[in-house]
């Protein structure tokens, strides 16, 4: 209760008990007179009364007064009434003298007057009293008001502050704007900042401005509230989002105010910026995992939800609106629709989450497999109120999968197959742990080892050969250790007992870290093998053999004809072979030029890639001395046919070579011999013949000598010094019977017939004529029928027949460039039996003119020719009863024969 509220409660009674107060007055005033009368003899009572009335009129109010003067005029009355003066019993009370009528109304006027202001002052008292206490009481109130309004006013500023919600008024007419602190804060200024639109615009992000000038400008022409959002561009670059809501008032003079709040919503707009970017991701990234999501509720039977997913995967646009419930179900295949309905049920009735499998078919017709997943969600009373899931399309997987179901079923037939194949291959097929442990063999192995699977984890290391057992555990070790495929050879028992080489090969199987998991393997039988390689390096050990021992070194060349390979042997000839390798014979040969013609047919040859044997060149040693070689070489060619080089033997016959430049002298004069035995008188001849005689001499001298190297050499190479030694004896006889021979001519003794194998006689000369025929690089084929019958005649005598037809022969062939020079020796019969001879060439041939005159004594086209040779020839053989002539030739050349009859016996 209020104080006013106290006081006016107390002021009633106050007011009522005030009456008794006048009425007590009078009464007081009464005795008073009574009292003072008697002692004072005084007459008071005017004074009293007026007292009393003056007590009623201060403490009562005017109405009391007036009760007071009524009853002090009584008082007064009675005072007055005879027995004057006193307030004893009298009876004529309403006796007045009239004298004292006026003494009455002098009282009851002054009464009045007094009671009137003293109640006046006595009001006025009161009043004043009332109103200072009513403005205590209004100051107070005002306190608490300001109080009151400062704390609001704290609790706004504080609800600005922390909703960041500024305030703001505006005042259109006078541009006046006034802002709270929140709104100085969010506009990022002091309060000294005069806030002006001009400024709000100024601080405006540009992108913004022409937009918010335009709704204030709208707005204040208007007179309409404004509600926008802009952006702020703070002066630190940062960018504010606000949201202004006005409210527009107008005055009596009918100008516009804005009373409004600005509200910064940066944070909100951020939040609802990041909520859309992952809702974009969220849409992306179902897109991308063709995932969707929705809501089902279940009380209203509705989706409440469905992302943009569940549109697309159902083929549906989300932009073109709602779809509604029965358009999506009819996509879903007919034989799914009840199975999918039932798993929803069945979810919402156990309250448990839900996994289908359904199909959609779409307008096209294709289908499209979807996998969904639904999830209960339970309020507080149990109740499943909403079931919320994806649908996550799975088409590609499922696509996928049906490949993969068919890859695998093809995987398992070619695992079959596979499986077959390795039963049936022969060979024995293995697989290993990374320990090494064989935990499978192939039938073929089972068999060929009878252990069974089972054995063969423990009892595979016993398969093998007892000796081969240990080094074959360290290679298999080894290999493990290596961690690469690798192989090795070891014996394995066959069941019955025996024992087979196996070439055993291993390939690791890595797992992705790049750990061995396996070794899968096999076995091939390679005994055959083994024993073919073992016949294969004995018969190549045998053929080396010949080789080395047939020639000195062995060597092979590109197809460049350098040499790619050479035999350390080489060195026997006194140069490295390294310096051998990468030239090709003619940069070694030093012969080259002076022998242009053997060079030019020897690399005529290796350009055709013909083979070649027994050409002899001349190289130098390392110690300068010149060395002879002969060499034979063969082409070898690629499967395809390709050249790839030559391959031959090579001989060092420095030695040989002086021996036969010796016999060659020796042969010389031989022939020179027999040229000149018939034309020359006897003395000239005799004197010719110590001069020739030196020749052999000198061929044995030199042979001799080449046996003394021979055996000189650091180890003794005994074999070619036995070879010279054997040559000297040759030449010596070979001499020697020169000797005899001219001796017996000399002496006009008959010729010395002996029976004679013509072949042999054949075989004689091709030896002595070897060295002629292969400087002038002719060829020799011989064609000696196999059995002949004896002839009786003189050995030395034909063969110098024999030797100067092949000497014409070669001769005749030495202009010949354009093919190859080849002379043919036969023997054989004629149709009489006689044995016959015949050297054929493909030289220059014989003229039809010159025919006649052959055999003439001294007819030569030669200019260092003696033209007896043929007259020789003729005589000898026609003394031997036979007859020599000329033949018809087949192609270019000519072929001379003798026929010479059969001896007496034979030809019985
Ligand atoms: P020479 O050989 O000393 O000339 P020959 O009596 O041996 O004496 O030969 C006589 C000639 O016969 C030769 O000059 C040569 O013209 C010719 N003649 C010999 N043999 C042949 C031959 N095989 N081919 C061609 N002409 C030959």
């Amino acid at each position: 209760m209020i104080e006013s509220d106290l006081r006016q409660a107390w002021k009633k009674p106050h007011r009522i008990a005030s009456y008794p107060i006048a009425v007590l007055s009078v009464v007081v005033a009464i005795v008073a007179v009574e009292l003072i009368t008697r002692s004072l003899h005084a007459e008071p009572i005017a004074s009293l009364m007026l007292c009393a009335v003056i007590l009623a009129a201060w403490f009562g109010g005017f109405g009391p007064a007036v009760l007071a003067i009524t009853l002090a005029l009584l008082a007064f009355h009675y005072y007055l009434v005879p027995p004057s003066n006193s307030f004893t019993w009298k009876h004529n009370l309403l006796v007045v003298g009239i004298s004292e009528v006026p003494r009455l109304i002098l009282f009851s006027i002054t009464s009045l007057f007094v009671a009137f202001a003293i109640s006046a002052q006595k009001n006025a008292t009161e009043a004043l009293r009332h109103s200072g206490a009513d403005l205590q009481t209004a100051i107070e109130g005002q306190k608490r008001v300001e109080a009151a309004l400062r704390r609001s006013e704290m609790y706004l500023t504080e609800a600005q502050r922390l909703s960041r919600t500024g305030s703001f008024g505006w005042n259109v007419l006078t541009g006046k704007i006034v802002w709270s602190d929140e709104t100085f804060r969010i506009f990022q200024c002091d309060r000294t900042t005069i806030p002006t639109v001009e400024f709000i615009i100024q601080r405006t992000h540009p992108d913004d401005r022409a937009a918010v000038q335009d709704i204030l400008q709208q707005a204040s022409s208007k007179g309409s509230d404004f509600d926008l959002e802009f952006r702020l561009a703070m002066p630190d670059g940062s960018v504010k989002y606000v949201h202004a809501v006005a409210r527009a008032e107008r005055d009596a003079s009918g100008s516009v105010r804005f009373v409004g709040a600005v509200t910064d919503v940066t944070d909100a707009k951020e939040a609802e910026r990041k909520l859309r970017r992952s809702e974009t991701y969220l849409a992306e990234s179902q897109r991308l995992s063709h995932t969707s999501s929705w809501a089902w509720d279940v009380r209203r039977r509705e989706f409440v939800y469905r992302s943009t997913g569940v549109y697309y995967i159902f083929g549906f646009d989300p932009e073109k609106g709602a779809v509604p419930l029965q358009t999506f179900r009819d996509r879903i295949h007919p034989d799914d629709r009840v199975r999918n309905v039932e798993a929803l049920s069945r979810a919402i009735r156990e309250k448990a989450d839900f996994e289908v499998d359904f199909r959609i078919v779409l307008p096209d017709g294709s289908i499209k497999h979807v996998h969904s997943v639904g999830h209960p969600v339970v309020n507080s009373d149990g109740e499943v109120i909403e079931m919320i899931g994806t649908h996550l399309d799975v088409t590609e997987q499922y696509e996928a999968q049906e490949k993969l179901q068919r890859a695998f079923d093809e995987i398992k037939k070619s695992e079959d197959r596979l499986r077959l194949v390795i039963d049936t291959i022969p060979t024995l097929v293995w697989r290993a742990g990374p320990e090494g442990i064989p935990d499978f063999l192939n039938e073929p192995a089972l068999y060929y080892t009878g252990l069974s699977l089972d054995q063969a984890e423990t009892g595979w290391p016993r398969a093998f050969h007892p000796d081969d057992k240990k080094g074959m555990l360290q290679k298999w070790s080894a290999i493990r250790e290596t961690g690469t495929r690798g192989g090795l050879e070891a014996r394995l028992r066959r069941f019955d007992g025996e024992y087979r080489w196996f070439l055993f090969e291993a390939e690791p199987m890595h797992d992705e870290a790049g750990n061995i998991v396996k070794w899968y393997g096999s076995a091939t039988d390679i005994e055959d093998l083994k024993q073919t390689e073992v016949a294969l390096r004995e018969s190549e050990q045998r053929f080396r053999d010949y080789a080395e021992t047939a020639s000195d070194w062995l060597w092979e060349t590109g197809p460049d004809h350098r040499v790619t390979r050479i035999s350390e042997h080489y060195n026997a000839v006194g140069i490295v072979p390294s310096r051998i390798t990468g030239l090709a014979r003619w940069d070694v040969a030093t012969d080259v030029e002076s022998e242009p013609e053997k060079w030019r047919l020897h690399r005529a040859v290796h350009d055709a890639h013909q083979p070649f044997r027994d050409f002899v060149y001349r190289a130098v040693s390392a110690n300068g001395s010149p060395v002879y070689v002969r060499s034979s070489g063969k082409p070898f060619f690629d499967a395809s046919g390709n050249f790839l080089g030559y391959r031959g033997t090579g001989t060092d016959i420095t030695a040989t070579i002086r021996a036969d430049h010796a016999e060659e002298a020796l042969r010389n004069a031989q022939a020179e011999l027999a040229h000149v035995t018939r034309v020359t008188a006897l003395g000239e001849l005799t004197a010719s013949i110590a001069h020739e005689v030196n020749q052999p001499l000198a061929a044995v001298i030199a042979n001799a000598e080449a046996c003394l190297r021979w055996l000189d050499n650091k180890t003794p190479d005994l074999a070619k010094a036995r070879r010279s030694a054997e040559w000297v004896i040759e030449d010596g006889i070979r001499a020697s019977e020169v000797i005899r021979r001219v001796r017996a001519l000399a002496k006009k003794s008959e010729m010395e017939k002996a029976l004679l194998n013509v072949n042999h006689v054949i075989q004689e000369v091709i030896a002595l004529v070897q060295r002629k025929l292969s400087s002038h690089s002719v060829s020799l084929r011989k064609e000696l029928a196999p059995s002949l019958p004896m002839v009786l005649g003189d050995r030395v005598q034909l063969q110098q027949v024999i030797i100067n037809l092949v000497m014409n022969g070669i001769e005749a062939m030495e202009p010949v460039m354009d093919r190859p020079r080849e002379l043919v020796i036969r023997s054989g019969q004629d149709e009489t039996g006689r044995v016959l001879v015949s050297v054929t060439d493909c030289g220059v041939g014989i003229s039809a003119e010159n025919a006649n005159q052959l055999f003439n004594a001294f007819f030569t086209t030669k200019s260092s020719g003696l033209g007896m040779g043929l007259s020789i020839c003729r005589s000898i053989v026609e003394a031997h009863g036979g007859r020599l002539s000329i033949c018809r030739n087949e192609g270019p050349g000519a072929t001379f024969q003798f026929v010479l009859p059969l001896h007496q016996e034979d030809a019985l």
